[in-house]
């Protein structure tokens, strides 16, 4: 499949809010600090044919703690001063402190970084546990948006749930909270990982109704095998609609075509979103560049101007 549509790209200074704002439609891929030499190489590979492809930024998510999160902020600031990519920095207020909070965006703002993702994040070990703030910290991701805004020119990004929070009694509750975190100085949205693009829409309509202007980017995951089916239903609450799982397990003995069938429907599901005006696309890699490179060629993105 090859959809053709014409895009933007940006030089490393854009912020993507300054890219939104012209209505050109932002194309980008998330990546995770690794824990070992070998995986930072890998991620330095995939970043590195990402890189071939120009993309509007690339994101590095926030660790749970400790050489984890070092290696988040170390890897964002190389991809800031040794790429021509422009970074997204995620940061979460799990057991910081402000003043600990103040310092990681210092060290983003030292490294020219000017784009962070502002998430609240979940107690580490058990997602679904006990929120406990850090006696000096933040409760909720609307604090760390206003933390990072007073902090200096940074360009904020919040988490949205197309599904709702897993931790949220109801959608109306869900949805104004998620409206007062972009009131607290939010310039865009990117939702967690879903499979059914009517869950998206009805997000992006309600907070639309809620008179909520904050463009929501999809996040988008190829699944590749049919283990992930259930892992992905785990680890971020989405709905695997049984139209893909049957597609996936009709072929399940071949993981080739498995591979393909979970390629194809992140495919249609982007050409949908495009047809439906979405602000952008986020693409998941899992470090592992190739699955989310076949989608962007799919949709006849690799050319762009
Ligand atoms: P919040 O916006 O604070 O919301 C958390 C819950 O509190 C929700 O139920 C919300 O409705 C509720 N709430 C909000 N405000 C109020 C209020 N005033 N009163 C009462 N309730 C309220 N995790 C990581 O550890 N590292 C990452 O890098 C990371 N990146 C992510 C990127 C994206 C795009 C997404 C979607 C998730 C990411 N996560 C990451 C996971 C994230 O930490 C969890 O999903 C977390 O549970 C929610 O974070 P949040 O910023 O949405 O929290």
């Amino acid at each position: 499949m090859a959809i053709g549509i014409s895009a933007t790209r940006t030089d490393s200074s854009t912020t993507v809010r300054d890219l939104l704002a012209t209505g050109q439609r932002s194309y980008s891929f998330e990546f995770f600090a690794p824990k070992t030499e070998k995986g930072e190489r890998s991620l330095w590979n995939a970043l590195r044919r990402i890189e071939a492809v120009s993309p509007t930024f690339v994101s590095v998510t926030y660790g749970a703690g400790g050489s984890s999160r070092e290696g988040t902020v170390r890897n964002t600031e190389r991809i800031a001063t040794e790429t021509t990519l422009t970074p997204v920095a995620h940061l979460t207020a799990v057991n910081h402190s402000r003043s600990e909070l103040r310092n990681v965006i210092g060290q983003y703002a030292d490294a020219g970084i000017r784009n962070v993702l502002a998430i609240r994040g979940d107690p580490p070990g058990d997602p679904m546990g006990e929120w406990v703030r850090h006696p000096e910290g933040l409760t909720y991701a609307s604090e760390l948006v206003e933390l990072v805004k007073e902090s200096g020119d940074f360009c904020v990004g919040v988490a949205a749930f197309p599904e709702m929070h897993p931790r949220s009694d109801d959608w109306d509750t869900d949805v104004r909270h998620f409206v007062n975190k972009c009131r607290a100085g939010a310039d865009y949205a990117i939702t967690q990982m879903f499979f059914r693009v009517e869950d998206y829409l009805r997000l992006r309509d309600s907070v639309a109704a809620a008179g909520c202007e904050t463009p929501i980017i999809p996040e988008i995951i190829p699944v590749t095998n049919v283990k992930q089916i259930e892992t992905f239903a785990q680890l971020s609450n989405a709905t695997i609609p049984d139209e893909l799982a049957d597609r996936l397990r009709s072929v399940e003995d071949d993981p080739a075509a498995v591979r393909s069938v979970g390629i194809e429907y992140a495919t249609e599901m982007c050409a949908t979103l495009m047809a439906e005006d979405v602000p952008g696309l986020h693409f998941i890699t899992l470090n592992n560049s190739t699955a989310t490179l076949e989608i962007h060629q799919n949709l006849g993105l690799h050319n762009r101007p």
